[in-house]
């Protein structure tokens, strides 16, 4: 019975997303669904990246919340449109709620839309929302199981940011299991190290995006 409800809901869900990939098309916009723990640093990742990638794209940014407005807050002042979503508790974003965000935005003015989802290494991996690609950022103070615990996200995603790596000395997380275990379950996966605190890496992380859009 369960089973079959949640087929239900992701086949609408897989509908409305395949509804938004065209609409997105159509529109000429490239968009990444950034997933991830919460606290593995995907609001200030896009904080120290957006002045980059306005260099290259019109941005904007969807930030899904369960609760606040603080990430959208921080965006904002990076002077990149954003739109906040909150899911009043709902661990992630589906297509719908997506759809309805980008609702309020300039579609005809933006050809990079970046979306925050609600952090998370379950379920958004799981729920479409008309992206082109999704990465996810997974932090070394998180642990180096992460992927194979969670081997659905990273399967599922063009680029993995091992984030924090700055951090290192103070972990027990092995860099080369972690990058061993993710070619592993996803062969083809892009592997970026990055450190926000540092801003060392950042520009693989965008350069790989800016290869992703134009290619
Ligand atoms: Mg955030
Ligand atoms: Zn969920």
């Amino acid at each position: 019975m369960e089973v079959k409800v949640m087929k239900n809901i992701l086949g609408e869900n897989e509908k409305i997303a395949e509804e938004n990939r065209k609409l997105f098309r159509d529109k000429n916009i490239f968009v990444v669904n950034l997933m991830g723990s919460p606290g593995s640093g995907k609001t200030t990742l896009l904080e120290k990246t957006l002045s980059k990638l306005t260099k290259k794209f019109s941005v904007a940014v969807i930030e899904g919340d369960l609760f606040t407005a603080r990430d959208a807050e921080r965006i904002e002042r990076q002077n990149v449109p954003v739109v906040q979503i909150n899911t009043a508790g709902g661990c992630h974003l589906d297509a719908a709620m997506v759809r309805r965000a980008a609702e309020s935005l300039n579609l005809d003015e933006i050809n990079l839309l970046i979306v925050e989802n609600v952090g998370n290494l379950v379920c958004p991996a799981e729920f479409d929302v008309g992206e082109n690609i999704k990465a996810v950022v997974l932090s070394v103070t998180e642990g180096d199981d992460k992927p194979l615990k969670y081997p659905l996200i990273f399967k599922e995603s063009a680029v993995a940011i091992l984030n924090k790596v700055d951090l290192l000395p103070f972990t027990n997380f092995n860099l080369e299991q972690a990058r061993a275990d993710l070619s592993t379950i996803h062969p083809q996966i892009k592997i970026v190290e990055t450190s926000c605190t540092q801003e060392t890496g950042l520009d693989d992380w965008c350069n790989f995006i800016i290869s992703q859009v134009s290619s």
